[in-house]
């Protein structure tokens, strides 16, 4: 479990809680306490969900948008379709572009080097 996320250079502690949130909720996010709560036990799908759904109520209130749940429930289910199901190589490859192409290079090279000389 991610222990703490920072979101517009807010640092949000992130706890699993075994009760003390809405009956039919799966977590909620506190600005003034700058804590995520998830509810523990539920399905690693459930807790990536929760999470990405609080990160954006957090980073709407970071540009004064609108961040009530009509606007945060469809767009964390169609971020979490595109980032997560969708494209899963998509964030560790835009991570790639970001370091640049010397560590992708740096960390390919290596490997074809040793496959070659394990060949007959
Ligand atoms: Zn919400």
């Amino acid at each position: 479990m991610i222990d703490k996320i920072s979101i517009m250079g807010v640092s949000y502690k992130v706890v699993e809680v075994p009760g003390g949130l809405e009956p039919d909720h799966l977590g909620d996010i506190s600005e003034s306490e700058s804590t995520i709560r998830i509810r523990k036990g539920v399905a690693p799908q459930a807790q990536v969900s929760t999470i990405l759904h609080e990160i954006l109520h957090a980073c709407l209130w970071s540009v004064n948008l609108d961040s009530s749940e009509a606007t945060v429930v469809p767009l964390s289910n169609v971020l979490y379709s595109v980032l997560l199901m969708e494209n899963p190589e998509l964030i560790s490859q835009l991570q790639t572009i970001l370091l640049g192409e010397t560590t992708h290079v740096s960390k390919k090279l290596p490997r074809k080097r040793s496959r070659k000389r394990r060949r007959p």
